[in-house]
């Protein structure tokens, strides 16, 4: 079949790589004058690393393999520790923190020559024809046998599809970069979860001497309007009192006045919208965040746009384009089903957290009780580790 993907984030390179690897026509239309490479680094849990492998991706080299999270209270009181490096060997695909323009230039080298089309903007889709037709902001159009939204959480597919589904903010704001650190975290593998009232504060090795940091802040304290310089005064003033190594952390990011100058801190406003058990119509559908907007709370986003790919490729093998309808509502249902619940979790779990440690209820997890849970959210949520 002939597949058009609108977008070029992990979600449609990765569809894109799958469908190609299943026989099927693909090419890639991206708005951006390239591959949108910036940002810092993504976990990729044992069930992304699973999903790129059925893709083709080695996740052997791929970033720091991570050994374990440790969660505690911004002073310092363990809240609980999950094994990931265990976890990976009991299912033979590890947890791993990777820079997002190298999970991306992997994808993009898994595309057949010429499938990636930068400088598209998709503009509108019309689902309802016997083939879909996509047309392009430049007046260009074309039909294909599938058309596939990729095209993140602003989604112009989806607004085709469903125009009343336009994900709501839910008041929090996560502030982050990747900064080249001497601090033991940056060549460790482990990953650092701090929580407080004043928000949360997440530290993590990116592989190369590098930390991926972030902090996020509660409704109405810092939102990513804030310019920032303004934010980067504001984070040292709301986390410089935290235990350590946050007072170190937030010295070597965000220490210097020019800190802020050269990148500083992103800001983005967390959103999130409810999943529905549909997603397109006719032979349109979407993947990623078009599909489901989550908070990064639990660093699922990436995640669940690798598992779409890969489910939604193994849908379409040896597919035509006379039953592809069915086989997409049948994609979109098991996956509908397996996102829901970390979704749901993900857009409540901060103010859920945030309310405990206000109210001084927080108390240590078990470690048998922490890695259960993990291991749970992460098996129901992944098509590729239930096979
Ligand atoms: C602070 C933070 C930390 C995070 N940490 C993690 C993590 O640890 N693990 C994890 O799994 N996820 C994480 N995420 C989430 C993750 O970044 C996103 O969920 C992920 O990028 C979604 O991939 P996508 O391909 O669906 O969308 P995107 O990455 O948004 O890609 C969409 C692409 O479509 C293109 N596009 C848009 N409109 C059009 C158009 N009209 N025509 C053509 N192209 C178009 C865009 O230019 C872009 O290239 C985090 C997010 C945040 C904010």
């Amino acid at each position: 079949m002939e597949v058009l993907v609108a977008g070029a984030g992990p979600a449609g390179l990765a569809t894109a790589a799958g469908l190609a690897a299943a026989g099927h026509a693909v090419r890639v239309l991206e708005r951006a004058p390239g591959l949108r490479r910036g940002g810092g680094a993504v976990t990729l849990t044992s069930g992304g690393t699973a999903a790129l492998r059925a893709l083709g991706v080695d996740v052997a080299d791929l970033g720091r393999h991570l050994e374990g999270l440790d969660s505690r209270t911004d002073d310092g009181r363990p809240l609980l520790r999950v094994p990931l490096g265990d976890l990976g060997r009991r299912w033979g695909t590890p947890t791993t923190s990777v820079l997002r323009r190298t999970l991306l230039d992997r994808l993009a080298a898994r595309l057949p020559d010429g499938a990636l089309v930068t400088g598209a903007a998709v503009e509108e889709v019309e689902p309802h024809r016997r083939r879909p037709v996509v047309h392009r902001a430049d007046g260009t159009s074309a039909a294909a046998d599938v058309v596939v939204g990729a095209d993140g959480e602003r989604s112009p597919v989806r607004r085709c599809l469903r125009p009343g589904a336009v994900p709501a903010r839910t008041g929090w704001t996560t502030w982050q970069g990747c900064s080249r650190v001497d601090h033991p975290l940056a060549d460790g593998d482990r990953v650092l979860f701090m929580t407080g009232p004043a928000g949360f504060c997440d530290l993590q090795p990116a592989g190369d001497g590098l930390l991926q940091w972030s902090f996020s802040t509660p409704p109405g304290a810092l939102p990513a309007s804030t310019p920032a310089g303004a934010a980067a005064a504001a984070l040292r003033e709301r986390f410089g009192g935290w235990a350590d190594p946050v007072p170190d952390v937030l010295a070597a990011v965000l220490g210097r006045p020019d800190d802020a100058a050269e990148g500083g801190p992103t800001g983005w406003d967390h959103r999130t919208a409810p999943v529905p058990a549909v997603w397109g119509a006719g032979a349109v559908t979407l993947v990623g965040d078009a599909a489901h907007v989550m908070p990064p709370s639990l660093g699922q986003g990436v995640n669940q746009a690798l598992e779409d790919a890969h489910a939604l490729s193994a849908a379409l093998r040896g597919a035509s384009a006379r039953d592809v309808a069915a086989l997409l509502r049948g994609y979109e249902a098991r996956r509908a089903r397996q996102v829901r619940p970390v979704a749901l979790l993900a857009g409540s779990e901060q103010a859920i957290t945030h309310r405990a440690l206000s109210r001084g209820v927080m108390r240590s997890l078990p470690e048998a009780w922490a890695l259960g849970l993990w291991a749970g959210m992460v098996r129901r949520s992944s098509a590729a580790l239930s096979g």
